[in-house]
């Protein structure tokens, strides 16, 4: 039997994915709205950030884990399916000039292990004219071919993963040789901002959580989880040890956030 961390508790393993459910399930309608109020609006531009190191084109395939209440997607299906306004079925431009085998017609996958935030996802995605599949699936497990996408992301998802080799390992498997992998994480801040920082994390955070979506606990454990998750070199040499090459880190608001990038050849 092996114990992991779930925040600053040890758990065992297989209590750990429940209660990160539990989490997630808590905060599903109220995800989007604390997402802008404890970033300031910040984690629009991390994700800006992300699909602009994509390099994503019209017609490629492309599988967000952890994609939650879909951002990312949304914005990736904005750059893969451009003609279609959101219809996955054809959107892609005839025009693509990549030799990716993808064929020309693009693809967004939304995925994410909890159905709460799935159904806020695909219903925005919707609303918004966006078709995109909306697939209930482990990032550890996932149920898509070997070498099918040019690009698979994850944001703000790794660290709550019970096997983060594991799900690394499946990322690489589904991308295409050439394609590449994005993870957006919060990582470790510069030294001289860790007292503000912790102050901001532990104290206003978990405040802001209670009023907002009622729930204090899950955003302690946001702040916690932060702390447990590897650093920004151990995590590049996770993705190294995953498969991916050419592994980079770029750091975001003095290290906040890191977007690590690698390529599968
Ligand atoms: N990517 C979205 C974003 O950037 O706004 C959502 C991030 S949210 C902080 C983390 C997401 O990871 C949650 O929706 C959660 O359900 C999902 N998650 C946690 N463990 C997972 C796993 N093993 N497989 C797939 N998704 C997982």
């Amino acid at each position: 039997m092996t114990d992991t961390h779930f925040g600053y508790q040890t758990v065992r393993e297989e209590e750990k994915a429940a209660k990160v459910r539990e989490v997630f399930s808590s905060v599903a309608q109220k995800y989007d709205v604390m997402n802008d109020l404890m970033s300031l609006g910040l984690h629009r531009a991390w994700k800006a950030f992300a699909i602009a190191q994509s390099g994503v084109r019209p017609g490629q395939r492309v599988l967000d884990v952890a994609g939650g209440t879909g951002d990312l997607a949304r914005a990736l299906a904005k750059r893969v399916l451009p003609a279609s306004g959101g219809d996955n079925g054809g959107g892609g431009s005839g025009d693509r000039t990549d030799n990716s085998g993808s064929g020309n017609s693009g693809q967004v996958w939304l995925t994410d292990i909890n159905g709460a935030m799935l159904g806020v996802g695909r219903d925005r995605l919707l609303d918004q004219g966006f078709a995109v599949p909306a697939i209930q699936c482990d990032a550890e497990k996932l149920p898509f071919p070997a070498n099918y996408f040019d690009l698979v992301t994850v944001a703000f998802g790794l660290r709550n993963m019970t096997h983060k080799e594991t799900a690394l390992a499946e990322m690489c498997r589904v991308i295409r040789p050439g394609g590449r992998l994005l993870v957006l994480e919060f990582s470790k801040v510069w030294a001289p901002l860790k007292g503000p920082y912790d102050l901001y994390s532990f104290n206003l955070l978990p405040w802001l959580g209670k009023k907002v979506a009622d729930d204090d606990a899950s955003y302690r454990y946001l702040a916690e989880s932060i702390r447990m998750h590897p650093d920004q070199d151990t995590l590049k040499d996770m993705i190294a040890g995953a498969g991916f090459d050419r592994v980079d880190y770029f750091n975001l608001a003095a290290g906040v956030v890191a977007l690590h990038r690698g390529f599968k050849y």
